[in-house]
């Protein structure tokens, strides 16, 4: 496909530079060495299949192929947006990896090879790929030996599929590189460390989906939904990504080059400069104190919200923890983690989030806990999981209440909808204190507060009900938006529906806030809205005065508060919630944060 450029691209003496268009996630502007991932090829295990296990091998083949073809028309929706004459090529050859996928030689063959020679199903296919390509290379046919490259493409994807795309090695890479992928998952993205990583793109992924967060979180550069990304890049090429701009650059011209050098330094002083926010009161500019707390991912991003002189970590995404290994972590090192983080913060509150594991959040190790749902977003995620196998709940209360012994943690559950699950877990936690004590285990006292995340629409909307079973709230709003507006906040095709403005979203925000202030319990926002200065001024008006987000978005929003009037908010909220139309609310919130010093 090396010849496939798209996007729009002029000739310059350094060679050709490429502009592509994508949604940019976490700004910033990186400028490295491209690496592609994926580009080399992997090598299947192989190991024998007893009698007995042959169905549930075929049973995994075909898992990993129904994967493989919605990847292949999900490309294939995505190209059609390429310019016409690339859209047809591609369309093409995506067209040709979708019948291979479906009823062929391909398919035949693999399946046959576990059945009669009792293979595992990778093995199965690098078998089945090196006897179709032997074969075409036989017939000596120009046509057909460019068709095997198109078959190991597919028997690429379907090993990636089976293999789970297990972890990259990103630690191996040059220092600075960009990373450009078909797709990363967020366990993907947690291995990055920002001090090797430059940025990367890919071609699938949306602006609200925990690649996305992560990114952020991590201060990388990224630009998701990137067109015609992968056609004609090599490793090594030169690449900008622009995360401001949602923009990446292949083989810039040498002055296109400059031109983003300079403006990364611009974005570095000004990153500087908002450092020096650290010492200064959260404080709005009529006297009003709001908490402004970080979300972590990774114990090594404490550092980063130290560094911001966060007030506490305002949710930590534990499931985190579980991913890139292949076993689970007990309770000893979880408590070890929990209370190395606990200790750290040096009594400030953790807000620790028991496992939200499901959707597009993967964990290797926890793969046969879930048989591939339907629709992962809508299936067994988060607090539904931890109730089902109430052992990964327990283990995890466990190494909370004893992380809880050595500071301020509060326990958070993701994904709640009913009041009968509150109690379940209240329940659960009863024994596991029991069980504690009984081992003469030293654990948090008093016991640690007990909040929920409303992020489900449901929740939201009984939150009056819930807030007597809870001590405090915390609103996601990343998930609220997706289920109120039923956008998958992972899916580039729809970001741009994806709308925190939306009156659905903001009406449910104020009854949550209303029905925590009413039963005198705190409520926090820890979505992405609560990151964007552009939000701040609404959500304080709405009554919010605890946000937490990713530590890089800190400064930035505790410069917008304590430029704000807080009555002027107040009132400003009040007439954009009388509003219905989205465009008049960011029409209304835009004036009013233009018109702040
Ligand atoms: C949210 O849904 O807003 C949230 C904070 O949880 P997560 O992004 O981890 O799903
Ligand atoms: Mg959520």
């Amino acid at each position: 496909m090396a010849d496939r450029a798209s996007g729009r691209g002029r000739a310059t003496k350094a060679g050709v530079d490429r502009l592509l268009r994508g949604v940019g996630v976490s700004s910033g502007i990186a400028i490295g060495p491209a690496h592609v991932v994926d580009a080399g090829a992997l090598l299947a295990p192989e190991y024998a299949i007893p009698e007995d296990g042959l169905e549930a091998e075929v049973q995994r083949f075909a898992t990993a192929a129904d994967k493989a073809r919605r990847q292949v028309r999900k490309l294939k929706t995505k190209s059609s947006a390429l310019p016409d004459s690339a859209a047809e090529e591609i369309g093409i050859l995506l067209d040709a990896h979708f019948a291979m996928l479906s009823g062929s030689r391909l398919m035949r063959g693999v399946e046959k090879r576990i059945r009669q020679d009792k293979l595992n199903a990778e093995a199965a296919v690098q078998a089945e790929i090196t006897s179709i390509a032997q074969s075409f290379a036989d017939m000596e046919d120009a046509y057909l030996a460019a068709r095997v490259a198109d078959v190991r493409e597919v028997g690429q994807r379907l090993l990636r599929n089976l293999m789970q795309h297990k972890y990259q090695a990103f630690s191996f890479l040059p220092e600075g590189c960009i990373v450009l992928a078909e797709d990363l998952s967020p366990a993907d993205t947690a291995l990055m460390d920002p001090r090797r990583i430059g940025g990367f793109a890919t071609m699938l992924g949306g602006p609200e989906g925990h690649t996305a967060i992560m990114a952020r979180s991590l201060g990388l550069p990224a630009v998701l939904g990137t067109l015609g990304l992968l056609q004609g890049v090599q490793n090594g090429d030169t690449v900008v990504v622009d995360g401001i701009a949602g923009q990446v650059c292949v083989n810039p011209s040498p002055d296109v080059l400059d031109g983003y050098r300079r403006r990364r330094a611009e974005l570095l002083a000004e990153r500087a400069q908002l450092k020096t926010l650290r010492k200064l009161p959260a404080i709005t500019r009529d006297g009003t104190a709001v908490t402004l707390n970080a979300n972590l991912e990774l114990p090594r991003e404490l550092d980063g919200a130290l560094d911001v002189g966060a007030s506490g970590v305002g949710l930590l995404r534990t499931e985190f923890l579980f991913m890139n290994r292949e076993d689970l972590p007990d309770e000893d090192e979880q408590t070890e983690i929990l209370t190395r983080i606990v200790a750290s913060m040096d009594g400030k509150p953790v807000t620790a989030r028991t496992l939200d594991i499901g959707g597009e959040k993967i964990a290797t190790a926890l793969r046969g806990y879930f048989s591939e749902p339907t629709n992962p977003a809508l299936g067994l995620r988060a607090i539904r999981l931890s109730l089902k196998e109430p052992k990964l709940l327990e283990t995890q209360l466990a190494a909370m209440l004893r992380a809880g012994a050595h500071g301020n943690l509060r326990i958070l559950l993701p994904m709640i909808s009913s009041v009968a699950e509150v109690r379940r877990v209240r329940e659960i936690m009863a024994t596991v204190v029991r069980r504690l004590r009984r081992r003469g285990v030293k654990i948090a006292h008093p016991l640690p507060k007990l909040g929920i995340m409303i992020e489900i629409p449901g929740a939201a909307l009984s939150a009056d009900g819930l807030a007597p079973f809870c001590d405090f709230f915390a609103i996601g709003t990343n998930d609220l938006i997706q289920y109120t507006l039923a956008i998958d906040r992972g899916d580039e095709q729809v970001a741009d529906l994806y709308d925190p403005l939306h009156p659905a979203v903001l009406r449910l925000v104020q009854f949550t806030t209303e029905a925590a202030l009413r039963a005198r319990i705190p409520v926090s926002i820890c979505g992405e809205m609560a990151g964007d200065p552009r939000y701040t001024a609404l959500l304080l008006g709405l009554g919010i005065r605890e946000l937490s987000m990713a530590p890089n978005n800190l400064p930035v929003v505790k410069r917008r508060l304590r430029g704000l009037d807080l009555v002027e908010a107040t009132r400003r909220a009040r007439t954009i919630m009388d509003q219905t139309d989205q465009g008049r609310i960011a029409a209304l919130l835009d004036d009013f944060n233009d018109a702040a010093v």
